[in-house]
């Protein structure tokens, strides 16, 4: 079943998106297994990123092989665990978050990779910069020693109006392409999960995060009940 699916998944990539731009496809591991994960590897997967830090720590030691992302809401307290360990942080949301990164990374005689999260949809659930000022946020990143930004992440609203998401897209990738324009280090727009990915890459998006799409629905474990 994973195998199956990572296989499809990577033929259905293997065109790369409406810009023939190759595609990395990020599986999303939380509350998966080591062995399930390794399943993934061994069928073609070659990144893999975890939600929460605590699961980063325990899992992944455990797991053969994968370039390995952090893409959840991250504490500064929990910063240190991911310093060196992470090749890419996906989730820098807010100024103070990269404070902490740059001086962990420095203090560790590192640069970390990060990737500028957006709160397309401005939505109150979601973290990340507001569109409107994300270039801005970019722009003040980028002269952060320590971090080094490698593109933009955003998690879309949950809708099932095409025309609103690909209007997001449309902006994300305009967001993207005006970095690019100065930066070459900038390589990757990462958009789409398992609801939404096929419009993400009609839109532009180069890289995608799958749970579902990969290992099946989530099983959240059930509070005991006494
Ligand atoms: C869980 C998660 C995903 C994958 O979600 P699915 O809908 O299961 O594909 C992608 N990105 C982030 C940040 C996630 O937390």
């Amino acid at each position: 079943m994973i195998e199956e699916n990572v296989r499809s998944l990577l033929r259905q990539l293997s065109g790369g998106n409406c810009f023939r731009e190759p595609v990395t496809l990020v599986a999303a591991t939380k509350t998966r297994t080591p062995e399930e994960i390794d399943r993934a590897i061994a069928a073609g997967i070659t990144d893999i990123g975890e939600n929460r830090v605590q699961e980063f720590r325990d899992k992944f030691p455990l797991v053969h092989g994968g370039t390995r992302h952090f893409i959840g809401r991250l504490q500064l307290n929990k910063v240190k665990y991911l310093i060196g360990k992470a090749a890419l942080i996906q989730s820098l949301d807010r100024d103070e978050l990269a404070e902490e990164i740059a001086k962990r990374s420095l203090r560790a005689g590192l640069v970390s990779d990060v990737l500028v999260e957006v709160n397309a949809g401005g939505e109150e659930s979601k973290g990340g910069y507001a569109l409107p000022h994300a270039f801005a946020a970019y722009e003040r990143l980028r002269e952060t020693p320590g971090l080094r930004v490698r593109g933009f992440m955003a998690m879309l609203p949950d809708s099932s109006d095409t025309a609103l998401l690909g209007g997001l897209c449309d902006r994300m990738r305009a967001l993207y392409e005006r970095a690019r324009a100065e930066d070459d280090g900038i390589r990757y727009l990462s958009m789409g999960m398992s609801g939404d990915w096929q419009l993400c890459l009609a839109h532009g998006s180069n890289m995608i995060r799958l749970g579902t799409a990969i290992f099946g629905a989530r099983n959240y474990p059930q509070t005991p009940t006494l």
